[in-house]
């Protein structure tokens, strides 16, 4: 069975088809799958955005289709920036700029527990769905360090392992992310249907 994934992300059909490439004989791009379609990403939850691009994309192909969406949730921030963490600081994907405001919004501030959240959906074209969320907490440092990763990955300190996201090898952030984690609980969901 071919799985299209809701996103042309090369980043993400790597780490996807490390985890999910046993269950499908394809796993492609919407590029690849010949598809140009953008979804407005205007749910409140991750998981709403991830069921509503997954199930446009299984609708739209006749094909199973694979959406994720993530972000950082702030415990003193009441959960913010969450579903708006690309474009925290207005521009989508200015990664400097959201880091500044986050930074500045914290300054002071003593609990700066957070967490990375991924939630996946699996959609088949027949309506029904998969799902699975991942969840890869830490705290917010008071500089940002690191140079691998993206996005928010040079302020999340992982105290475990006494460095930020941004500092660990790619495969081992792989090893323990939320996006990971997400996948192998939905995995782990299909293995048990099958
Ligand atoms: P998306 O779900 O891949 O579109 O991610 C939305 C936003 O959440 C990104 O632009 C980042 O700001 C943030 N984000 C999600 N996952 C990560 C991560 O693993 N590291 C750092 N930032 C992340």
């Amino acid at each position: 069975m071919k799985l299209i994934l809701a996103s042309n992300n090369a980043h993400k059909l790597r780490e996807i088809k490390e985890i999910l490439g046993g269950r499908f004989e394809e796993i492609v791009t919407l590029r690849e799958a010949g598809i140009e379609h953008e979804t407005v990403e205007d749910g409140e939850t991750f998981l709403e955005n991830a069921r509503k691009k997954a199930h446009e994309i299984a609708e739209i192909s006749g094909c199973c289709a694979l959406a994720d969406d993530s972000g950082l949730c702030v415990d003193a921030l009441g959960g913010a920036p969450g579903v708006h963490s690309a474009r925290f600081a207005g521009e989508h994907g200015n990664d400097e700029a959201n880091n500044a405001l986050l930074l500045d919004k914290l300054r002071g501030v003593e609990n700066r527990a957070a967490h990375f959240t991924c939630a996946i959906v699996l959609a088949r074209p027949d309506g029904s769905e998969v799902s699975a969320e991942g969840y890869f907490p830490g705290v917010i440092t008071e500089e940002p360090a690191g140079e691998n990763g993206f996005g928010y990955d040079p302020l999340l300190f992982l105290p475990e392992y006494g460095c930020t996201s941004a500092q660990l090898a790619p495969e081992e952030k792989n090893r323990i992310s939320h996006r990971g984690k997400a996948l192998r609980a939905l995995l782990e969901k299909l293995d048990g249907q099958a």
